[in-house]
């Protein structure tokens, strides 16, 4: 893979550039016990959606407190294996599959590639974590499985007006979750896309919500489930709808709920100090 590392400032950033073979990024003091080994996984190219922006941003929210390890890929036809993903405590897509095989091939997950991933997720209790534009991956044709552990965009659902600011609140169930209990309340997000109408997953726990104001373009006038958490076998899914760029993934708020999103995907509990 090639990340561009040139741009890229951090240690985090720097392992990404080094892909699979590099050691992970980690600060020097970490937390005691074993960090969480976070896959990234990207490199389809979203004329909307840059990755090689957006995947050491992702990196860099993580690393912030020094208990999680990030590697990504971007070759996941390559990497997308049991052994390879024996590595990882979470999966953590940046992707979304918008080319035609025969233009990325690199990218186009194969049915191995697929079995392993549901594999790992499923059987294995591996965390899985959609970032906002991956709720919309293998909607057409729909994997089934991978509906029902994500939900998100899925045919005649999803859609969102123009980036805004706006407002993200914790739900009542949020606030006893694990993920929630150490979040805030509520915060104001940088400008962003606000995803409405998406499928959320039966048995899904919605976690925080963010009202679609109908005085905006598209707006629904409903308070849109932006964040949930999922059972999936068992796995655990985080699913936030969040982070169109690089401000709107850096946002504090944001990063805090992505940050708590990771370690319970990773272990199902969430020190409260983590912020
Ligand atoms: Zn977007």
């Amino acid at each position: 893979m090639n990340i561009g590392i040139t741009a890229l400032t951090s240690a985090a950033a720097l392992a990404l550039g080094l892909g699979l073979s590099a050691d992970c990024a980690r600060g020097d003091d970490a937390p005691s016990g074993k960090p969480v080994r976070v896959l990234i996984i990207t490199g389809d190219t979203h004329p909307a959606h840059n990755w090689k922006a957006t995947t050491p941003a992702i990196a860099d929210v993580l690393t912030q407190g020094n208990r999680i390890e990030v590697v990504a890929t971007s070759t996941p036809t390559r990497d997308l294996t049991d052994e390879n993903l024996a590595k990882y405590d979470v999966l953590l897509l940046n992707y979304l599959d918008f080319k035609k095989p025969t233009e990325s091939p690199e990218t186009t997950w194969t049915d191995a590639n697929k079995a392993a991933f549901l594999k790992a997720v499923r059987e294995d209790g591996k965390g899985l974590v959609l970032l906002h534009h991956a709720s919309g991956s293998f909607a057409r044709p729909s994997w089934a499985e991978f509906e029902q552990a994500a939900g998100g965009w899925r045919p005649k659902r999803g859609n969102h007006g123009p980036a805004h600011e706006f407002t993200v609140k914790k739900t009542a169930e949020g606030q006893s979750h694990p993920i929630g209990s150490g979040a805030p309340d509520e915060f104001p997000h940088l400008t962003d896309e606000l995803y409405q109408n998406c499928v959320v997953p039966e048995g899904a726990t919605v976690l925080a919500t963010a009202y679609s104001d109908p005085s905006k373009p598209q707006g629904s006038g409903k308070n849109e489930a932006v964040i949930w958490a999922n059972p999936f076998g068992k796995g655990r899914v985080f699913d936030d709808l969040l982070g169109h760029d690089v401000a709107a993934i850096a946002d504090p708020g944001a990063a805090t709920w992505l940050r708590r999103g990771v370690l319970w995907a990773a272990k199902g509990e969430v020190p409260a100090e983590v912020k």
